[in-house]
């Protein structure tokens, strides 16, 4: 029997919604998930570790990655690359196990593009949904202030758009039993729970 390649998750959202607590929180929790440690050349914060938190290069050793194929994307943020290694992504899914990449939403894109099988996740602010809803059902601001909070939430919700399901991250235990369910119907959409 030919065994089935395993399934990229993307968890990806504007900057600051949290998608990093939620992936810590998914992962404190039982998975089968396999997270994909990122490359980054920004400083290693206080208790990060190479290798587990992130593999952390220079931006020499980084842009020789990027010229050398090794990276399934990769973005500029605060100043620092950050990028996903190629060889582990490709070399987990063969052996058919999930693969799991929190990223900003560039890197998404690029992603989406390479890998369109994969599985995109936008992890909205309750903010955004409630500003949203605001803008479509009552109307009762100025037109001009609607004009301008859709204008700053435009880019947010053009990106939602390239996503197969969208999260509010109202609360993290929320947020990560969201995100298993994305995971256990996309296993039986693909009849292999
Ligand atoms: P931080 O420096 O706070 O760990 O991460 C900053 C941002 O980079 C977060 O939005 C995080 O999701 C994103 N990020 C982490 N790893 C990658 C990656 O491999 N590629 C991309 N494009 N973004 C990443």
């Amino acid at each position: 029997m030919i065994k089935e390649k395993g399934i990229l998750f993307v968890l990806s959202g504007p900057s600051g919604v949290g998608k990093g607590t939620v992936r810590k929180a998914l992962f404190e929790q039982d998975t089968d998930l396999r997270y994909s440690i990122s490359m980054t050349t920004r400083a290693p914060r206080e208790g990060e570790k190479d290798g587990v938190d992130y593999f952390f290069k220079t931006r020499n050793e980084f842009e020789k990655l990027i010229s050398e194929g090794e990276l399934i994307e990769y973005a500029e943020y605060a100043n620092n690359y950050y990028g996903t290694p190629k060889a582990y992504v490709q070399q987990t899914l063969e052996e058919g196990k999930d693969v799991f990449l929190e990223i900003e939403v560039n890197g998404a894109l690029q992603v989406r593009e390479n890998f369109p099988e994969g599985v995109f996740v936008f992890l909205i602010p309750p903010s955004l949904e409630e500003l949203k809803d605001r803008i479509v059902n009552r109307g009762t601001e100025t037109e001009e202030k609607i004009k301008a909070r859709l204008e700053a939430a435009r880019d947010e919700i053009d990106m939602m758009d390239n996503y197969d399901y969208v999260i509010v991250n109202d609360n993290v235990d929320h947020a990560v039993s969201k995100v298993q369910s994305v995971v256990l119907s996309e296993h039986c959409k693909r009849s292999r729970v």
